[in-house]
């Protein structure tokens, strides 16, 4: 069948001659050369190699015995407080996979139980998507809502989630119809308050429209690669009635909101002892009104029927982000030391200021991982040319030298 005798042959694939290829395969009609028979090769194992280990790993039952509370505790091995968010997001993660696996054996249909978010950035929003993705072994992508836009404008359109969603699960449409997306900042496609008729809401009202669609289940043609939908672009048809949809926000300002509500609605609520220039107090009597005010549709609201806050995070309760998850910062860093064969130790005083610094710095728990790797770079440049130490251990003395000779210390606020 090979042929590299006759003159002015081509590979059909690729175009190159004869001479300029090792190996020309004939077949019925045209030539294939070797450098185009290992691409194919490659093509054929991405996409039935994936297709199959796909089929197998992911999962659409719960392990039998599974409860709210298990999952909750799950939850609670890696998430520090906010034990609201995390019973409702159990609660609402249970139910859907009843949803999933009902027999439909008479009219009653239970609707999807979408989740919204509110909290401060850095609280524990994405955390708590990401684990229970990990827990239910199920595709999982993250979104940013910024980058929508109305169809016609610079942006990303809506159904390009899916595609991310898509890539996550390697191209098998069965899982991600039954994934999960978490979508960031939902905060910020809510319509603008200030002057509605002069600027065009492009972000705004048109982009919440075509995620209602999507939240309350439909057919959708996805762009396999994200962006714009563009008309010679090969399509995948993507059902969202089982995708769960996961959003979170800050909703900076909203505090006001529900305060204004409260004491129109309350009569003699400041009577109240209850502090209500607290932020913490006030998320507590969030209701599905008060994101009205803030600029989401009511159809959109009504599609995210669980609603819950989490609660801004106080010195102590990254003290224990720092030490108690399972993959806490500190037992990283321990890990890392231990590997080059050194006991490292950080003092409760050192964790305590680091806590206390990332609360002055106003970088939340965010901030704690920058603040550890500034104090330890040093540490971690020189101890393993020194094979003598065995053990290092880090005191608050220690920590706040480290931190001021770096530029994180730059961030301080006045
Ligand atoms: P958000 O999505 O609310 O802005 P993230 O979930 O991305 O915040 O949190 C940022 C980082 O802070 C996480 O990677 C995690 O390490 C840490 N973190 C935040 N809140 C908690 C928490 N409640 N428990 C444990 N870690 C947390």
């Amino acid at each position: 069948m090979a042929t590299n005798k006759n003159k002015g042959q081509k590979c059909s694939f690729c175009g190159r001659d004869k001479k300029d290829t090792l190996l020309l395969i004939a077949g019925v009609e045209g030539h294939i050369c070797e450098a185009c028979v290992e691409q194919a090769f490659e093509i054929v194992d991405e996409e039935l190699g994936a297709k199959s280990k796909n089929k197998s790993n992911y999962s659409f039952k719960l392990p039998t015995g599974t409860t709210p509370a298990k999952i909750k505790s799950f939850l609670d091995q890696y998430i520090i407080g906010q034990n609201e968010s995390k019973k409702y997001l159990s609660v609402s993660v249970y139910n859907h996979y009843k949803r999933l696996n009902q027999k439909s054996t008479d009219d009653i249909e239970i609707e999807k139980s979408n989740i919204l978010f509110v909290g401060q950035t850095g609280t524990g929003k994405t955390l708590l998507a990401k684990t229970i993705a990990k827990y239910l072994n199920v595709p999982f992508s993250i979104v940013d809502a910024t980058v929508f836009t109305e169809a016609g404008y610079v942006g990303e359109d809506v159904e390009s989630m899916l595609s991310r969603l898509l890539q996550a699960a390697d191209y098998n449409v069965e899982a991600a119809q039954k994934g999960i997306v978490y979508i960031d900042e939902i905060d910020k496609i809510a319509r603008k308050r200030d002057n509605p008729s002069i600027t065009r809401d492009v972000s705004g009202e048109g982009v919440q429209q075509a995620l209602l669609k999507m939240l309350e289940g439909t057919e959708v043609n996805v762009p396999p690669y994200g962006g714009r939908k563009h008309p010679e672009q090969k399509m995948i048809q993507v059902n969202t009635s089982n995708i769960l949809f996961i959003m979170g926000g800050a909703f900076d300002g909203i505090s006001k909101i529900i305060a204004k509500r409260l004491n129109t609605q309350v009569i003699g609520f400041n009577n109240n002892k209850e502090d209500l220039t607290n932020e913490e107090n006030l998320l507590k009597y969030l209701s599905h009104q008060d994101l009205k005010a803030y600029g989401l549709i009511p159809e959109l609201i009504g599609r995210m029927p669980v609603l819950t806050y989490l609660n801004p995070l106080d010195q102590e309760t990254l003290v224990r982000i720092l030490t108690e998850p399972k993959n806490a910062l500190v037992k990283q860093y321990e890990k890392l030391f231990a590997l080059e064969g050194i006991k490292l130790t950080i003092e409760n005083d050192a964790v305590n200021y680091i806590a206390k610094m990332a609360m002055e710095y106003k970088l939340g728990a965010r901030g704690l991982r920058s603040i550890l790797e500034a104090i330890l770079t040093d540490a971690m440049f020189e101890l393993p040319s020194q094979a003598d130490i065995k053990e290092f251990s880090v005191d608050e003395l220690y920590a706040s030298e480290q931190l001021k000779r770096s530029s994180i210390s730059k961030l301080k606020v006045a």
